[in-house]
């Protein structure tokens, strides 16, 4: 009975917005909703906000006992026997719990992984992972992280946080400090948030680039003022600026370096990337990975290519989670 279910819910719990969806076992987004994670309802409001959304998603034309189950997907790192959330780097609590509450408020089941864990279910049950046994999903976010997928199955780890990626170090100097306390890891030099203070950097403390090159730079100016965004760093580089695009390309050096790192450990088939960074500069982020990434492995260079499920990886797998054990 329990088998014959098609429909689920898949929720995206991120670092400012809860996405809740209603989906169907062969990967269609029925219905979907997006709300900024309400700060004020405490660690114990996120599930009653979850289990809002999900109620308005039903409406009254489709019941609970409809559903198979309720898949969440969450930024981590994880506590999954306690099926919380625990330290989350980006948001303000240090336990907050989701699977319990959840299954007492609905009765049916509910799964939890980390974000990018659920990430490369999706891409195995409806993206570019069809057919693939040995699957990587890396995001280029908020943060870096990646979903593991190797042998025909997930890989989970004691806590299920085994592929914490972005805390690779590729910096044995650590010159720039971690979100997580730790220096030289990949994400302090790659991810959306520690791009700014990357670029930073290299401008004014290392002084990596002659008067010269930075001469008439508009991302200089920027820099200066402290405005540099890594979306305004994009967008530089595609309008043309010299600077820029030597900052992008230094970039894809170190991005080369950490996805090389994820090879040498998982040695995939195949490695989907999504998150905003990828998604919106494919032609500056995803080039510069494939030509040099193969300088620092051992391992066969895998294909590397963008999500086709784009910015909804995260519903798609949360939704794929209801459905692993069919
Ligand atoms: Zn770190």
């Amino acid at each position: 009975m329990e088998g014959k279910k098609r429909l689920a819910i898949g929720v995206d719990i991120g670092a400012t917005n809860l996405r809740v969806a209603l989906g169907t076992k062969d990967g269609r987004i029925l219905a979907k909703r997006t709300e900024p994670t309400n700060i004020r309802g405490g660690a114990e409001g996120v599930s009653l906000q979850i289990g809002a959304m999900i109620r308005k998603i039903l409406g009254s034309e489709i019941s609970i006992k409809d559903l198979k189950g309720i898949g969440i997907g969450s930024t981590g790192p994880m506590d999954l026997k306690r099926g919380a959330v625990v330290k989350a780097s980006n948001l303000p609590w240090d336990f907050i719990p989701l699977v319990e509450p959840l299954q007492e408020a609905f009765g049916i089941p509910v799964r939890l992984l980390n974000d990018c864990a659920a990430a490369v279910l999706g891409e195995k049950a409806f993206g570019s992972g069809i057919g693939t046994q040995n699957l990587l999903y890396i995001t280029l976010s908020t943060g870096i992280g990646a979903g593991v997928f190797i042998d025909g199955r997930l890989i989970m780890g004691k806590d299920g946080n085994a592929h914490e990626v972005g805390h690779f170090t590729i910096d044995f100097e650590g010159r720039l400090l971690c979100g997580c306390g730790r220096r030289g890891h990949w994400e302090a030099y790659c991810s959306g948030r520690n791009i700014p203070r990357y670029v930073k950097f290299l401008v004014d403390e290392a002084k990596e680039f002659s008067d010269d090159e930075m001469a008439g730079s508009l991302l200089l100016a920027e820099v200066r003022s402290q405005r540099l965004t890594t979306e305004g760093l994009f967008n530089l580089a595609k309008a043309g600026d010299s600077l820029a695009l030597k900052i992008v390309e230094r970039l894809g050096m170190l991005n080369a370096i950490g996805f090389a790192d994820a090879i040498n450990a998982y040695d995939p088939e195949l490695i989907t990337v999504g998150g905003p960074i990828a998604l919106r500069n494919e032609e500056l982020v995803l080039p510069p990975i494939r030509k040099l990434v193969g300088n620092h492995t051992v391992n066969r260079v895998p294909e590397i290519e963008l999500t086709r499920l784009g910015e909804d990886v995260g519903l798609y797998g949360a939704l794929a989670l209801n459905f692993v054990e069919d």
